[in-house]
């Protein structure tokens, strides 16, 4: 069955366990993509590519989970210490740093649910407080 894509903000890039998954969120619910991706940017980049194509077959998409919430907010580099973490809004950060490749072509970054002690990037700070 074929579903038109609302807009924009319907789609994300999620971690599942160890892994990522591209999610839609429908008014019949949210579906998790069924490719699994090792990296986010690969993540991303399967849903850039759902948003321009505009729609979804659902039989490639299964529907989330109840009980397996996803909600990794920070996207942060752990091994690189000096680093900060940066608001994740679903396919870039609040900063805009992961599209213009500000962070290095995001190599080694990974989402997680707290800031794991490290200090917040102020232009994502600013930008959370703009909406
Ligand atoms: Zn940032």
């Amino acid at each position: 069955m074929k579903v038109e894509l609302p807009f924009y903000r319907s789609i994300c890039a999620v971690r599942v366990d160890n892994n990522y998954h591209v999610k839609v969120s429908l008014e019949s619910g949210n579906y998790i993509h069924n490719h699994r991706f090792d990296s986010l940017q690969d993540t991303v980049k399967l849903a850039d590519k759902i948003l321009e194509i505009g729609e979804i077959d659902l039989k490639y998409w299964k529907p989330e989970d109840s009980k397996d919430i996803i909600h990794h907010k920070f996207l942060i580099c752990k091994e690189k210490r000096q680093t900060k973490a940066h608001f994740w809004d679903g396919l870039n950060t609040l900063c805009t740093m992961w599209n213009t490749g500000g962070l290095g072509r995001a190599k080694g970054y990974h989402l997680y649910n707290t800031n794991l002690g490290r200090e917040i990037c102020w232009m994502c700070t600013k930008n959370s407080q703009q909406d």
